[in-house]
């Protein structure tokens, strides 16, 4: 932790650092994620992310086992976020989920408005975007030449035949190139009502207003058919 980031973290009280880990104890899946620790190190022997970063399931687990409120808001505000959620920790002998209680602990983090979690994911509002208005995911269009440097000349012929490229699939939801496939006005109703129902809408908010602004003006109108409105 940075030193401006270790003096912005004492300075929460350690009751509302206690509040954020009663919250992860309290979530359903907690109690089968977590079973306690040999420290035993074959979590970290199998993690991609210990690998790359200064990150250790291990400690997730340690730390939480031993219910130190002060490292587990360490961790929220840092670590957690180095977690790349392949869930190979699931090798643990003694039955632990690290990273499953890592994406507890990331959870919490976005329902709470945490900075780190507002870090971590400012990169990928374009991608939520295109996700949560359209269904779908990362569109054949955003490959562009100069995004994708490294890919050469293939980047430019893909780009510059794109339509040819996705024609030629058999399925005709994906003969098109804005999205990977054609998402159905029912199914899209279906996933704005999950977003809605489940609060992903009110977690993008804590996260980024502007994004949910734009997400509500995209939904709004399938949601108040549907007999859910906004406000
Ligand atoms: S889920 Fe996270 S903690 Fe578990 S092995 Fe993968 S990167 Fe490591
Ligand atoms: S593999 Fe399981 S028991 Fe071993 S250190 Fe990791 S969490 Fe603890």
């Amino acid at each position: 932790m940075s030193a401006t980031a270790a003096a912005k973290a004492a300075a929460v009280p350690y009751s509302e650092k206690e509040r954020l880990f009663s919250a992860v104890k309290a979530d359903l899946r907690f109690e089968d994620y977590l079973y306690g620790c040999y420290e035993c190190g074959i979590c970290v022997a199998v993690c991609p992310s210990a690998r790359f970063y200064d990150f250790s399931p291990r400690r997730i687990a340690q730390a939480v086992a031993r219910e130190d409120v002060e490292l587990v808001w360490e961790q929220m505000n840092g670590e957690i976020w180095e977690c790349s959620q392949c869930f190979s920790c699931l090798k643990c002998p003694r039955k632990n989920n690290p990273g499953g209680i890592v994406t507890i602990m990331r959870e919490v983090a976005v329902r709470n408005g945490l900075h780190s979690a507002q870090q971590a994911l400012e990169g990928y509002s374009r991608i939520i975007y295109k996700i949560m208005s359209t269904g779908t995911q990362v569109s054949p269009d955003m490959i562009r030449p100069e995004a994708f440097p490294d890919w050469g000349p293939t980047a430019r012929e893909t780009a510059e035949n794109l339509e040819v490229w996705r024609r030629a699939m058999p399925p005709e939801t994906m003969h098109t190139t804005s999205t990977s496939w054609e998402v159905d006005d029912r199914t899209l109703t279906e996933l704005y009502l999950i977003w809605h129902l489940t609060g992903v809408l009110d977690m993008i908010k804590t996260l980024d207003e502007s994004l949910h602004m734009i997400l509500v003006d995209v939904m709004e109108e399938k949601l108040e058919e549907a007999g859910y409105p906004l406000s």
